[in-house]
């Protein structure tokens, strides 16, 4: 399935892919719509990514989208790559699926069975693997317009502008009385899918906001987690981005000086 072109056709050059049959998903209709229903962002998989460069909605949502997108390779490569082509590659270190991830967007896939909602969390197995069945599309990603009181916060670091990321964070907080009530941590580029760092959020909640707390939650962040390691970088590299990247994503999120060692 062709959507932007802007994975599958540089394969096809280097004959990493070979498909017999090339379906063309850019011919159908209305599958690039982006609006907001029942407090979701809604994004028709053939939506460019050119597109999230300016506010598709209000609120923190509408303001994280663009600070994301801008790091997603360059303008060209923008105006034909899709949301939903980014989702269904899986590249580990996508903007848009760490984001799926850390919002527990729905991914609406639809195949010869119907339509049938998946968890992003449910949805990426592996390196360049999901959940989609032989013969499914992705049609849309549900994102949840997160309310005013949540803030956000996005970093990631690669070598060259335009590169994927070695690794990427992304931090929304919800701050009341001074205090996290809420967090969601997502990184990407790190493990072989992206994920939600549960144990640096719970390091977050119910603390009082402080750039010591961000980097408490940037130690954390990588519990558990097996980092990649390949010629791009060590796995004990990536390690050390990553607690750099979250605690001052949680800076920006929450407007604190950042002072995170590294
Ligand atoms: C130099 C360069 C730098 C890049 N940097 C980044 C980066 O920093 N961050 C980032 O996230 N991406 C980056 N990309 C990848 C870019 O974002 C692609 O656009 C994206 O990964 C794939 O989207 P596409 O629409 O181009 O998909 P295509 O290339 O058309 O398809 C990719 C794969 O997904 C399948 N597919 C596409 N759409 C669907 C669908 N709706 N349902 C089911 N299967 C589908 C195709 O069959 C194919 O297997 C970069 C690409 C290049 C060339």
């Amino acid at each position: 399935m062709l959507a932007g072109g802007q994975t599958l056709v540089p394969a096809m050059n280097f004959r990493l892919a070979r498909p017999a049959v090339l379906v063309d998903l850019n011919m159908i209709g209305d599958a690039d719509r982006v609006d907001v229903e029942d407090g979701e962002l809604r994004i028709g998989a053939l939506a460019r990514h050119i597109r999230f460069d300016s506010p598709v909605c209000d609120g923190p949502l509408g303001r994280l989208l663009p600070q994301m997108s801008r790091h997603i390779a360059h303008v060209p490569i923008r105006m034909r790559g899709t949301f939903g082509g980014s989702l269904a590659h899986a590249d580990p270190a996508s903007e848009w699926c760490a984001l799926s991830v850390t919002l527990d967007a729905t991914v609406l896939v639809e195949g010869p069975a119907g339509k049938r909602p998946v968890g992003a969390r449910d949805f990426f197995l592996s390196l360049l693997t999901t959940a989609l069945e032989a013969g499914e599309v992705v049609r849309e990603i549900r994102l949840p317009v997160l309310e005013e009181g949540w803030s956000c916060g996005f970093r990631e670091f690669s070598r060259r502008a335009g590169d994927f990321a070695l690794a990427l964070a992304v931090a929304c907080i919800q701050v009341q009385d001074g205090c996290v009530a809420d967090a969601r941590i997502g990184i990407g580029g790190v493990g072989a899918a992206p994920f939600r760092s549960e144990s640096a959020e719970a390091v977050l909640r119910g603390q009082a906001v402080s750039q010591a707390l961000f980097n408490r939650a940037g130690e954390a962040a990588l519990e558990g987690v097996d980092a990649l390691h390949d010629h791009h970088a060590t796995a004990a590299y990536r390690r050390d981005l990553a607690r750099v990247l979250v605690a001052r994503a949680l800076g920006d999120a929450a407007g604190t000086v950042v002072a995170a060692g590294g």
